[in-house]
């Protein structure tokens, strides 16, 4: 199908789900894992799947905080047009959800309401001790030490860590919107992180209404756009 077909049924679509991953923010300058230029790509001594485990987070939370600060904080990063586009959608009634892996927050930043986090946020963060919590900016201000609450205990993203389970509320919400969506469109994600990667399967719209926005392939499904996720959104 060309652009202009995927364009029109877009046009009709009434609860349209987007499902992103990492891939919609590089365009933001915030790199992904798995492309060339991706976090994967680079040579650590221990590879970032293991720095950002729940198992290394307690066991060398210094370490942790090192590559947390350096790789997955971005404060210059703004939303690009794949967030704009979502969010105005959403504004027009179009869009019932978005359904992201990403923890940057650029969708909010964008105006989106309705986001999933399945992953969690790096703007959302609480005291292991007593369970205060803290914005990003209160993170940023101890760093490169490890971010500590006044009773003295750390202070830990409300990210998903490898390990850890996906926060209930946000998977029934995404649950709930991908079942009942007539379009859904999966973007910027190479679909390898499970268990999210499983949710796509919950769509039960027309299989035509399955799109695929990504910089490369992948397997398994019919209907996919090849190229940058800014540009065709
Ligand atoms: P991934 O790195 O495994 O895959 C990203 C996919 O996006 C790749 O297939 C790549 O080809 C594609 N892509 C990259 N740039 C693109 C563009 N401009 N347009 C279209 N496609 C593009 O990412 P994933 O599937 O989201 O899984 C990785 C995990 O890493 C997720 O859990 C996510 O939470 C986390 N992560 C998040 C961020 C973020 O919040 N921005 C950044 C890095 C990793």
């Amino acid at each position: 199908m060309t652009v202009d077909g995927y364009r029109a049924r877009a046009e009709r679509a009434e609860r349209i789900v987007f499902f992103g991953g990492a891939g919609v923010s590089t365009e933001s300058g915030i790199p992904d894992f798995r492309s060339v230029d991706g976090l994967y790509s680079q040579k650590y001594d221990v590879p970032p799947e293991t720095v950002l485990s729940a198992e290394y987070f307690y066991a060398h939370t210094d370490k942790f905080f090192r590559f947390y600060f350096d790789k997955m904080i971005c404060t210059d990063a703004k939303p690009n047009a794949a967030h704009k586009k979502l969010a105005e959608w959403e504004k027009q009634g179009k869009l019932s959800a978005i359904v992201t892996q990403n923890i940057d927050g650029l969708h909010q930043a964008a105006g989106s309401e309705k986001v999933f986090e399945l992953h969690g946020s790096v703007h959302r963060n609480t005291c292991t001790l007593c369970g205060k919590a803290f914005a990003l900016d209160d993170m940023l201000k101890q760093k490169p030490n490890i971010p500590r609450c006044d009773c003295g205990g750390v202070i830990k993203p409300n990210v998903v860590l490898y390990g850890e389970s996906l926060p209930y509320a946000a998977v029934n919400g995404a649950l709930d919107a991908i079942a009942n969506a007539d379009m859904l469109i999966v973007g910027g994600t190479s679909l390898t992180v499970y268990p999210a990667a499983s949710f796509v399967k919950y769509y039960k719209g027309a299989r035509e209404n399955l799109i695929v926005i990504n910089l490369t392939e992948i397997s398994g499904f019919e209907n996919q756009l090849i190229g940058k996720i800014g540009e065709l959104l």
